[in-house]
This record gives structure tokens, C-alpha cells and sequence, in this order.
């Protein structure tokens, strides 16, 4: 959220009331559309570079494989989950802040907070007992799981608690059979192992215990017997770096804004870690909403574009958590989850598994994520209902992604000129994008998408690439969100109804 807000250039304040950065390794999938993003904002290379690349699953039952589900036919250019532990992704977040010249206020607690409609007044405690008032126009809640924020400012928080408690280590695995750059998960009556490489012979595993009375402490021993046993001896263990235990919540806030208070990640929402989607829906708050609170702060957008957060992230968050609480407790408490599991294993291999494994995929990595419903969606002159509201797609351009060009904080115009446009298709086009650029020059940054340079502003598709990703056949027009979703699409080429589009939601 501090990554975007200073990325969008606006003023903040970030505080944490912990003295220093998490040295947890808690989240460790990086989901792909999460990449994207990271993609977008100009911070994908450190990612990649420090994380390790897993592009398929492997499903074992009573020690034998089931099957595979590879990542490789997923919709990006990125066909795989990144592993990397929480502490490095927060570190390389950070780092990012910096250069913008932002830091987290540490050791700054909010102790006390206090709403109405136009001002939020917060108490901030400092580390020597001294406390402070500050009143700020908006306050975005990003204080996790035992949010202050959410219990004070009056949204309930309902859901169920699970009484299975599970352990989390990070293990050094000097030998294995196992391919090191997938994902392994091993299921047998109740129980679970799953076994995520994070590069050279470290692994982060992750086990449910099945225990009468939870515990406090857990040892090395007890991990490498656990890796051992559950594995069938495809794993040896021979250093255990770090391990806990945690508890599985399924919780929802029942609002994730109320005036001028949002809440973002785990503060709104709390899930199993089962499908490693919780940091990456938190970052997928983030991005929703940041690009909206900044044309609001900045007078550019009415305010009424905020209450798009909450209709655009609400569906999406509740469904997250009630697909992660199901597939947990078939996982966990369902005598028939094997032969479920046999029975999608075989749909894999089946005629269509490809295209099962891509859906599946695309939903993983949430790259299936979409705001068709949302008001702030046009609906006008739609040849393809299929895509207002969906992720707009990325291309490899040669050396560039086509998400590079969406590398602003502004809505991106793609003007496409079609496979064969006629010199009067090519002036209308022209036109229209001189007049966008000159009605709207701080908000939109257009592009002519042609075969041939017509232009300093044409991304040139010489193989018509870009074409195909976006289902072009004539000429079109798409305005991608700064968050990278298509907000607007017509093969009408008409400049009215653009302007009618962005008429209702900025000033
Ligand atoms: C074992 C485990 C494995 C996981 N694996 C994955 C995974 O693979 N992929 C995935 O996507 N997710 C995973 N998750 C979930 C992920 O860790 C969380 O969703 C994520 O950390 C939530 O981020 P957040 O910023 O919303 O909250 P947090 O990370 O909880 O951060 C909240 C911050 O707010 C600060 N704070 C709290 N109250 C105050 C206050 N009053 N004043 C000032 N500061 C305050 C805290 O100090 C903290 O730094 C996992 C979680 C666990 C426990």
C-alpha cells in the first residue's frame, strides 16, 4: 500500500508498531499475478533474482503420485509461483519505499482511533511514552490479523476458528528424489505434508498434527521424523532452521471500508495458508484500491470511486476464503478427500486436462481475478462481453512486456489499429489520440498499437501479438486501469463515448 500511495505520489504516513521488519518467513508463494504487478511497478527483476521459480504441483496420496498440475500453460509470462519468505519480500518492498524516499515509522503504535465522516483521529504512541494526535482526511488499516483499527472503528469480524493446529519449518534437505523447482504436496487419511523448494537445499514445510492438546513447543527431531514419515522417506531432513505453529481462522470483515477508513489485507480478511493466497490477496487490496485514493487525494476523481473498493475486493475476498476453507477442512477432516483427489487426478489426464489444468492454474495464481460487476466498468458498445473488467493481458515484446508501457501511474489507451486499417481508420485513430492527450494530460498515457511505427507513442505489434492477446480483428479501443484491468472496450471509435467513460469517475 506505501509502495503504490508513494509510487502514485502521495503524502503519507506508514507506521508499524514493531521495532523492526519480520524476520518470519510465513508467506512464501508469490503468486504470478502478484508478478505482474511487481512487473508493472519497474520492481519484478529483485524479485525474481532473490526468489526461486516452481511451475508445477505434484499431488501424492499414501506416498504415490497422483499427479501433476503444471503451471506451464497458465495465461502470462511468467508461468510459475516465485517462492521467497515473507522477511526477503517485505525487505525488497522496503527497499523499493526507500528509493521513493518513504520509511516505516517503527516502534509507532496506533493506540486509539476515532472516525467520522471526514477526519480520522488517530493516538499514536511512540517508544518513549510519549503520544500524539494526528488527524488525517483517510486511514488505511493495514494492521493485520488483531487489527486495532477493525476492532475500534466498529466492524465485526465473523467467521470460524478450526481446531487443528499445524507446524511450519524451514528445513535444510540434503537429499531428496524430489524435483526441486515444484511444489509437493503428500496426502493421506487426515493428513497433510506439503514441501515448497526455496532454492538450493532449503525447503519450507508445512504439516497439520492431528493433536489432542495443542503445544507450545515443537523440536527439530520432531520435523525431520514428521518430513520423514509423511514423505515415505523421499525427503531427508538434516537441519531445521526455524519452526512454529499456527491455527487456521476463516474470517471476513463484514465491511473493508466505512467512511473514511479502509481495511486491507489480513486487518479485512483471514484464511487458511493452504493455496498460499493471503499476503497476495493483502497486495491485491493494495493495488485496487491505492490508484483510487490518489485521484481522490489529488481532486482528480469524486470521491464516490472509493466505494468501488469495496464492491470490486468483497466478492473476490469471500471467495478466496470459503474455497480455502473448503478445500482445508476436505483436506483435513473428510474420509472421502483421497478419492476426491483420485478423481480430479484423472480428469487431468483425461482429453481435456489441459485445459483443466489452465483453469485450475489461472485460479491459483490469481490471474483469474476480475471486476465485471463493478460500476466503474463500461458496458457501452461491448462486441466481447468477455472482457471489460478481466486483467488486461501481458505480451513478451521482444526484450519489453507490454505491461512496461503501463509502467505510469496514469490509465493506458490502447488504440489498436486492427490487421488492415484503412487511411481513414489510421487519421480517425490519430485524431482521437490527439484529443485524449490533450483533454486529459496528466490522467491517460495513449498508445497507437499498429504493425509499423506511425508515431513517437505506437507500440509497434509487427507480429500482431498484442493483437491476439487483446481479440482483435477490426479496430478497437481499450483503457486499462492503472491496476491493469480493462475498464473500457469499443469497437466503436468514437471520442464521446471515452469521454462519457471517464466522466463518471473523474471530476
Ligand atoms: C505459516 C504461514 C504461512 C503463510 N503462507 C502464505 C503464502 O505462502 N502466501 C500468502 O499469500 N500468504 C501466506 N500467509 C499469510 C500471510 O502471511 C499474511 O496474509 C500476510 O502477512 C498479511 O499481511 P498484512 O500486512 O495484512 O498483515 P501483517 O503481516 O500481520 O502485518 C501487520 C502489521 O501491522 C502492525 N500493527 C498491528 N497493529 C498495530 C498497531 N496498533 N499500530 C501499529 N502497527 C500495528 C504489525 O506490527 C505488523 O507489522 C501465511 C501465513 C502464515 C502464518
Amino acid at each position: 500500500m506505501a509502495c503504490e500511495l508513494a509510487r502514485h505520489g502521495v503524502h503519507f504516513r506508514i507506521i508499524d508498531k514493531k521495532p523492526e521488519r519480520t524476520l518470519a518467513s510465513n508467506a512464501t508463494w508469490i503468486q504470478t499475478r502478484t508478478l505482474e504487478l511487481f512487473d508493472q511497478v519497474g520492481i519484478i527483476d529483485s524479485f525474481i533474482k532473490a526468489g526461486h521459480c516452481c511451475d508445477a504441483i505434484n499431488l501424492y496420496a499414501d506416498g504415490k503420485p497422483l499427479s501433476k498440475l503444471s503451471l506451464k500453460h497458465i495465461d502470462s509470462i511468467y508461468p510459475f509461483i516465485l517462492m521467497l519468505p515473507q522477511s526477503e519480500i517485505e525487505k525488497l518492498l522496503e527497499n523499493y519505499l526507500h528509493k521513493l524516499n518513504y520509511k516505516v515509522e517503527r516502534s509507532v503504535e496506533l493506540t486509539d482511533v476515532k472516525h467520522d465522516n471526514e477526519t480520522v483521529t488517530s493516538t499514536l504512541k511512540y517508544p518513549n511514552g510519549r503520544t500524539d494526535i494526528v488527524n488525517s482526511r483517510w486511514l488505511v488499516a493495514c494492521d493485520g490479523a488483531n487489527s486495532t483499527v477493525r476492532q475500534q472503528c466498529g466492524f465485526n469480524f465473523p467467521g470460524e476458528d478450526l481446531k487443528e493446529q499445524l507446524i511450519v519449518a524451514d528445513a535444510t534437505i540434503n537429499f531428496s528424489y524430489m524435483a526441486k523447482d515444484e511444489i509437493h504436496f503428500f496426502f493421506d487419511p487426515g493428513t497433510v505434508l506439503a514441501a515448497f523448494p526455496l532454492g538450493k537445499n532449503r525447503y519450507r514445510v508445512a504439516a497439520n498434527l492431528h493433536l489432542d492438546h495443542p503445544r507450545q513447543h515443537f523440536y527439530e527431531n520432531e520435523v525431520i521424523e514428521l518430513v520423514q514419515e509423511r514423505a515415505y522417506g523421499k525427503y531427508y531432513v538434516t537441519d531445521v532452521a526455524w519452526v512454529s505453529s499456527f491455527w487456521i481462522h476463516g474470517k471476513i470483515a463484514d465491511h473493508m471500508q466505512k467512511g473514511s477508513i479502509f481495511l486491507a489485507g489480513d486487518a479485512g480478511h483471514i484464511h487458511s495458508p493452504a493455496g498460499g493466497q493471503g499476503m497476495n490477496t493483502g497486495i491485491q487490496d493494495a493495488y485496487n484500491l491505492a490508484w483510487k485514493l490518489a485521484l481522490v487525494i489529488k481532486e482528480k476523481a469524486k470521491p464516490s470511486l472509493l466505494e468501488s473498493y469495496q464492491i470490486e475486493r468483497y466478492p473476490i475476498v469471500k471467495e478466496v476464503v470459503a474455497q480455502n476453507e473448503h478445500f482445508t477442512k476436505l483436506a483435513l477432516f473428510d474420509n472421502n478427500f483421497l478419492s476426491i483427489l483420485q478423481k480430479f487426478s484423472q480428469q487431468l489426464t483425461h482429453e481435456n486436462g489441459e485445459n483443466l489444468e489452465k483453469k485450475f492454474g489461472n485460479q491459483l495464481t490469481q490471474l483469474d481475478i476480475h471486476y465485471k460487476n463493478s460500476p466503474i466498468i463500461n458496458y457501452d458498445h461491448m462486441p466481447n462481453l468477455n472482457l471489460p473488467g478481466m486483467r488486461a493481458p501481458d505480451v513478451s515484446i521482444g526484450e519489453k512486456t507490454l505491461y512496461n508501457f503501463f509502467n505510469n501511474i496514469k490509465h493506458n489507451i490502447l488504440l489498436f489499429t486492427g490487421p488492415n486499417p484503412t487511411q481513414e481508420i489510421l487519421d480517425k485513430i490519430i485524431s482521437i489520440q490527439k484529443s485524449l492527450n490533450k483533454q486529459f494530460p496528466d490522467l491517460i498515457q495513449s498508445y497507437v498499437v499498429h504493425k509499423d511505427k506511425l508515431n513517437t507513442s505506437t507500440i509497434v505489434d509487427t507480429n500482431f501479438v498484442i493483437h491476439e492477446a487483446y481479440q482483435i480483428k477490426t479496430p478497437a479501443i481499450f483503457i486499462i486501469r492503472p491496476d491493469t484491468y480493462i475498464a473500457y472496450y469499443s469497437e466503436d471509435l468514437s471520442l464521446e463515448s471515452i469521454e462519457k467513460f471517464f466522466l463518471n469517475y473523474l471530476c
